[in-house]
């Protein structure tokens, strides 16, 4: 048997390669980053072209390694290049991502290192690591010392927690779950809609309370409807409020919000997955004031920290409501029941989880916070810039962006706009040096603009202004004042 193991070992072995293995390894992948990053100012943010993506098929897992060259290549003709680049300043569209490269690195140290961060029995200072940085975002909140938190994968599951907590922590009972009632708008995020059916919430009612014309929820119309409901012998029981709405980047009237749900007993959950770090931004703080009141808060670091994606966090005003909506003990984890070190298996539906700290810990260590208030002001004035400029060649515009989105349409002198503003948006798509989204507000067609890469500056709004006035001339409408502006 000694023999047969042996030769075993002698083949699995190669899963170990030497420091020279490594670096030939390591230097085609390192190769492919830096020419993606050294190329990436003037790539494309958007190709029409998907075709290479079905390279991958031609490429399957089989029993002997492939030459790490050959792997490079495909990544570079197969995945890069193919639909929206999400890591050019040019991505103007949905909610922007990032992708800070000391992000990269950090998550490189998470992998070599396969630091446990489920237990804090098992790993204290990867645990303490994503504590800190929990402590950080609820000082930076506003939440007191009791507040807990998790580094969840995105904003969805961070919501997801959230909703399970408040469900605990305000004891709804299956039996009463058709009576209950939950507050939001037409704007709320629709993860929310998914994480209440997922906790097992699908049949509560769901109340979209009217908003005002910039698609704020209306804090009047929130206390009717709550009257009419208990009125009704339902149980009022949550209302989420959005810190920046995906589609027009509203922030919801926070503080006079939090104070019908103390009034009311409801359950304050503040979703500010785009919007919560603005609150780094002194100008714009004022408008998120109310968040400390909330019970708990979304953030999304990989929006407004300007991180690759993989990264929601969710804070806790009370630590105790997460952990008893989350831990279970297990007799083979024993050992890790007295707990100095708060876990993250305790406060997420996660046991064993990617280590998310480093990706986090080291671009804001490393950087300081300057740059980050600095980039996230420029986002917020370049938003403004774009909609003067915008309004100035004659689109009908949105609401002033109090975070970084706008909405606008050009209304054409005939025909149908929602017609016209959808061929617009497909001549800017098959362009792709700069990447835009639409939405329908109130039945129309809107384009929009949401401006929340690190990577996005003044050339990149001139650049689009100069798309849009060039599409609208090849569509037979002048950039001109337009008449139904004067
Ligand atoms: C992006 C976003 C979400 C969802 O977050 P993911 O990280 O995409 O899962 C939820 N709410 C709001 C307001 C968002 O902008």
């Amino acid at each position: 048997m000694r023999e047969r193991i042996e030769e075993l070992e002698a083949v699995a072995r190669r899963l170990e390669p030497n420091a020279e293995e490594r670096a030939r390894i390591r230097d085609p992948v390192i190769g492919f980053t830096e020419r993606f990053l050294e190329e990436l100012a003037e790539a494309p943010c958007y190709h029409l072209d998907q075709s290479g993506a079905r390279r991958l098929g031609q490429l399957p897992v089989g029993e002997s390694g492939l030459d790490p060259e050959v792997l490079a290549e495909v990544l570079e003709g197969a995945v890069t290049g193919q639909g929206l680049n999400p890591a050019s300043g040019g991505h103007l569209g949905y909610i922007p991502g990032g992708g800070l490269y000391p992000a990269a690195l950090g998550d490189y140290v998470a992998a070599v290192t396969n630091e446990y961060a489920g237990i804090g029995f098992a790993g204290p200072g990867a645990v303490e690591m994503e504590n800190q940085l929990i402590r950080w975002m609820a000082e930076l909140v506003g939440f007191p010392e009791t507040a807990g938190g998790n580094l969840a994968s995105g904003g969805s599951v961070a919501n997801l927690i959230a909703v399970v907590t408040a469900r605990e922590a305000r004891g709804v009972r299956a039996v009463d779950v058709p009576r209950t009632v939950a507050y939001g708008t037409d704007q709320t995020h629709h993860c929310v809609a998914k994480a209440l059916h997922i906790a097992g919430l699908g049949e509560a009612v769901w109340r979209s309370v009217p908003m005002d014309s910039t698609y704020r929820m209306d804090p009047q119309a929130l206390r009717d409807a709550v009257a009419q409901d208990r009125a009704a012998g339902r149980i009022p029981w949550l209302l989420v409020a959005s810190a920046g709405t995906t589609d027009a980047g509203s922030v919801d009237p926070l503080a006079p919000l939090g104070r019908i749900a103390e009034e009311e007993g409801l359950w304050y959950h503040v979703d500010a997955a785009y919007g919560g770090f603005f609150l780094l931004v002194p100008e714009i703080r004022p408008l998120l004031q109310g968040m400390a009141e909330a019970d708990s808060v979304v953030l999304d670091p990989h929006k407004g920290l300007f991180l690759p994606y993989g990264i929601g966090a969710v804070l806790v005003r009370d630590d105790d409501h997460l952990r008893q909506a989350h831990a279970r003990d297990a007799a083979y984890l024993q050992d890790a029941a007295a707990e100095e070190w708060a876990s993250p298996a305790d406060r997420s539906p996660e046991l064993t989880k990617h280590w998310r700290g480093p990706r986090m810990w080291l671009p804001l260590l490393l950087f300081g916070l300057q740059p980050f208030r600095a980039a996230l002001t420029e986002k917020h004035l370049l938003a403004r810039y774009f909609r003067k400029r915008a309004r100035g060649l004659g689109f009908e515009v949105g609401p002033e962006p109090e975070l970084s989105v706008v909405l606008y349409r050009w209304v054409p002198e005939d025909g149908d706009p929602d017609a016209f503003n959808r061929e617009l948006l497909k001549r800017l798509h098959s362009d792709g040096r700069v990447f835009v989204s639409s939405t329908t507000l109130d039945g129309r067609f809107y384009l929009r603009l949401a401006i929340l890469s690190f990577r996005t500056h003044l050339r990149t709004v001139d650049l689009y202004l100069e798309m849009l006035a060039s599409v609208l001339r090849e569509m037979g409408e002048g950039p001109e004042p337009h008449p139904h502006q004067a």
